[in-house]
């Protein structure tokens, strides 16, 4: 029997700024561990052309048949990628790359000449099957990414709430199939993005076409911010638990170190989207805090409500992950332990647990951080 366990409506909304060039972080991207790579994901235009075959995909979708589900979406464009980790629905359509797109995105592209030989050159023009190849294999490694942070590999990972099942992510390219799709699968029409966790399967996520029908850098944006959140879910075994700073922090940071081009704020995460819309949110950051104008961390570290949280929030937790990766990852992988662990979230005792230092001590020392590591950024 289905059953939806948790629905939560989401607002994407992509705001453009002037783009800039590096990650969040001002390096470039440094690869994965590529050896881990999935070679042969199953891929049903692949098979359908022949080329190369996967291992056998599971045959379910949306907790159905797949072709069920493949068959009511029925676009040209159709592909359906089943690697060892996750599945990929996808009516993207093709783009160009270019010297603007994402490095970190284009560091893929070696690999996926492993399939396409003929996709040659710097920045070659893609179809909406390879583009879809290309994201699949760059969630992939942000996947590894993920699980070097907290020290985890796939066997780390058990059933239902830690999602040992594998994610569904569906890409619509166009808003009429997304908002017919959402409708039938969910019984919700939505105008933005969706997260719907099924009781025995996976966590799937959906991203409705970006406003300005999008470049590979504004669907890469999209598609790795609900990753990161995804990924997060299963990291906190318990989703309840979530304190919306971290969701929102950690969804934002992955993002971020893509392209700082667009900005990704799903699940209606913000009651004042658009304070944190431009390209540079680390000066941002800093004035805020040099001016004393940074919302107090102890005021909104509580919230377990992504709706609740402001859009100045969204910066401060933005920053708050960041100082946590360069600072604090051994406190931050207790403090998910211990989060997923507790009935209740009792937020303050266990920050002070696992992170050693009280929720205001944090924040006065991440206050000194941020005016030191960001100035000139
Ligand atoms: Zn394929
Ligand atoms: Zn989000």
């Amino acid at each position: 029997m289905r059953r939806l366990l948790a629905i939560s409506v989401a607002v994407i909304a992509i705001s453009t700024a002037p783009a800039a060039q590096m990650g969040p972080d001002g390096k470039k991207g440094k690869p994965g561990r590529f050896d881990a790579y999935p070679t042969k994901p199953y891929c049903s235009v692949c098979l359908r052309k022949k080329k190369i075959d996967g291992p056998a995909r599971s045959g379910r979708l949306m907790e159905r048949d797949a072709q069920i589900v493949l068959d009511d979406i029925g676009s040209k464009r159709l592909v359906y990628i089943e690697t060892e980790d996750f599945k990929l629905v996808s009516t993207i359509p093709g783009c160009r790359l270019s010297p603007s797109t994402a490095p970190r995105l284009l560091e893929e592209l070696p690999k996926l000449r492993e399939r396409f030989p003929r996709v040659k050159g710097k920045y070659p023009k893609l179809d909406g099957h390879q583009f879809a190849h290309l994201l699949a294999l760059h969630m992939h490694r942000c996947k590894l990414e993920f699980w070097e942070i907290f020290g985890t590999r796939a066997s780390s990972y058990s059933g239902y709430m830690n999602r040992k099942a594998k994610h569904e992510i569906y890409l619509f390219g166009r808003q009429r199939d997304y908002d017919r799709f959402t409708d039938r699968f969910t019984g919700k029409a939505a105008n933005g993005g969706q997260e719907i966790i099924l009781r025995n399967d996976d966590a799937i996520g959906f991203a409705r076409p970006p406003p300005d029908r999008g470049g590979p850098n504004t669907w890469n944006n999209a598609v790795i911010h609900m990753w990161a959140h995804l990924l997060l879910e299963c990291q906190i075994r318990n989703g309840f638990n979530m304190p919306s700073w971290l969701d929102a922090g950690f969804a934002h940071w992955f993002e971020r170190r893509e392209s700082t081009e667009t900005n990704t704020y799903c699940f209606s995460e913000s009651r004042n989207v658009g304070e944190f819309r431009g390209s540079s949110w680390r000066s941002r950051v800093r004035r805020l805090v040099l001016t004393n104008r940074a919302p107090n961390f102890a005021e909104f570290s509580e919230i377990r409500d992504l709706s609740s949280l402001g859009g100045i929030e969204h910066g401060i937790s933005f920053s708050l992950v960041d100082y946590i990766l360069a600072e604090h990852r051994v406190g931050l992988r207790k403090f998910l332990r211990e989060l997923g662990r507790a009935k209740q979230l009792q937020h303050n005792a266990t920050f002070k647990r696992a992170f050693g230092r009280s929720v205001p001590a944090f924040f006065e020392e991440w206050k000194a951080w941020v005016k030191k590591a960001y100035r000139g950024r």
